[in-house]
């Protein structure tokens, strides 16, 4: 006999879980969730774990403080299960020339809805330091730091050439894991169920969805068919004819142990915000410089070089990122990792940690992991309806897909079950595409805020 559910969810990664939970807590229940891996064992658990209300882009910082209420409601109601902190991120430039600007884009997220911005030199008190554990009682907004004494006061760790540094205050790291863990579960006690399989079509019969055909030849009936394949979502679309307008890329991430604790235990998020060169020795970068091959690294490197202490308890471990040569790629699986990425980070980020480059002679042994960010060209994502009745989507969420993933699977079960939907969703449809004036808007836009 052919099985029938409510809806079928075709992705079990942090967003797909999420979008069962959502769903499931709004009273549809009867939903199937399908993934042929294990559940958020792919691109979910190669991230760094970071949230953040602080986006240049107001419908982004709208998405991010809803799904951010959102898991510190979960976190209250599990007694914070998945560990969600406040240390925040500390953007941090040496560049004088570049403080201006920083203010004035700083008081502009704040105003859009990102809470107060306070400034702080040389001789203020009033800053508080970020809790290593928790969110509770701690602020919100920003402080910005001028001047480098106030920066080494609060942060010694730090190259005294820092000029200015932005700590954002709504932010943090939580362990995806559990987080994606509890949705799952308490999804799973509102009735919705999870099995191992592959789906490999959509049937749509007279434009509405009718159910999905899986690997193993079983037809499933189901009126509504959400699509949360992360990076496989060029195909997925293409199982109901659409050619969706997202690509992938491939960002890598080294953990390496700290034995020297040069990044200090309850340290923010830190993020070096200038483009530089790397740290050579005069022969090393003569040497380097010479070599058609190996020229480019002694070229200049992006801004955004970025480390966190990773583990409780006596972990010595760092996590270090740092985009400076991404590209498109297929999301083919496994991907070749540049062996050299974890060196060119750990040099980056002695710019901004001295003291790293203490390890430049004996480099710790890295683990060396990453995978896709999937992405739309403007970087918002996509959810909500996909144009053909029944069928939706919820991905697209680049390198945020964590800490949007509660705020996105609320607005896709809004969507479904037809509750009324927040100022932002027309912003993260696919419709959105069909308007000439948000592709000349598009076309305009600058900073994505994306790490
Ligand atoms: C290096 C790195 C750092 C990052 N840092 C952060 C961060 O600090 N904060 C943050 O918020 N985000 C971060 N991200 C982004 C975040 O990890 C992703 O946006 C998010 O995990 C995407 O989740 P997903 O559920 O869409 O995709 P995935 O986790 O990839 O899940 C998709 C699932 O769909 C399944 N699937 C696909 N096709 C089918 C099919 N036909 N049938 C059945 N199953 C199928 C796959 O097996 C997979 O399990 C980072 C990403 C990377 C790579």
């Amino acid at each position: 006999m052919t099985r029938s559910f409510d809806a079928i969810i075709c992705g079990a990664g942090i967003t797909g879980v999420a979008a069962a939970h959502y769903l499931a807590k709004a009273g549809l229940t009867k939903i199937l969730l399908l993934d042929e891996r294990p559940p958020l064992s792919f691109t979910s658990d190669r991230s760094t774990e970071c949230y953040r209300n602080w986006w240049p882009d107001p419908v982004m910082l709208a998405l991010m403080n809803r799904s951010i209420d959102l898991m510190e409601d979960l976190a209250n109601e599990s007694g914070n299960v998945f560990r969600m902190n406040r240390r925040g991120y500390l953007y941090i430039t040496a560049e004088e020339s570049k403080i201006p600007a920083l203010i004035e884009r700083s008081k502009r997220t704040s105003n859009l809805g990102a809470g107060q911005l306070r400034v702080h030199t040389a001789d203020s008190s009033s800053y508080q330091p970020a809790h290593p554990e928790g969110f509770a009682n701690q602020p919100t907004g920003a402080d910005l730091f001028l001047g480098s004494e106030i920066i080494q006061k609060h942060f010694p760790y730090v190259s005294n050439r820092a000029a200015a540094a932005l700590h954002v205050r709504r932010a943090g790291w939580l362990s995806a894991q559990q987080l994606g863990m509890y949705l799952l579960e308490t999804a799973r006690r509102f009735g919705v169920r999870f099995e191992s399989e592959r789906v490999t079509e959509v049937d749509v019969a007279n434009g509405r969805v009718n159910g999905v055909r899986l690997r193993s030849g079983e037809f499933i009936n189901s009126p509504i068919f959400i699509a949360a394949p992360g990076p496989f979502l060029k195909e997925v679309g293409g199982m109901l004819g659409l050619d969706l307008p997202v690509f992938t890329e491939l960002h890598l991430r080294a953990a390496i142990k700290d034995s020297l604790g040069v990044v200090a235990r309850d340290a923010p998020l830190l993020i070096w915000d200038d483009a530089q060169t790397l740290p050579w020795e005069k022969d090393e970068r003569e040497v380097l410089a010479a070599d058609p091959e190996a020229h480019w690294l002694t070229e200049t490197f992006p801004a955004g070089v970025h480390t966190r202490p990773e583990g409780a308890g006596e972990s010595q471990m760092i996590l270090i990122l740092w985009d400076f040569k991404t590209r498109a790629v297929d999301p083919l699986w496994p991907p070749t990792f540049d062996e050299q990425y974890p060196e060119i980070a750990l040099r980056g980020l002695a710019t901004m940690l001295p003291r790293m480059k203490e390890y430049f002679t004996k480099m710790p042994r890295p683990q060396l992991d990453g995978g896709c960010y999937t992405r739309t060209l403007e970087n918002r994502p996509l959810i909500g309806p996909m144009g053909v009745d029944g069928a939706y989507i919820i991905g697209a969420v680049s390198g945020y897909g964590i800490m949007s993933a509660c705020g996105a699977g609320d607005l896709l079960a809004a969507h479904i079950i037809g509750k009324s939907l927040p100022a932002y969703a027309p912003t993260f449809e696919l419709a959105r595409y069909k308007s000439a004036e948000y592709l000349r808007e598009i076309e305009a836009m600058g900073d994505t805020g994306q790490l």
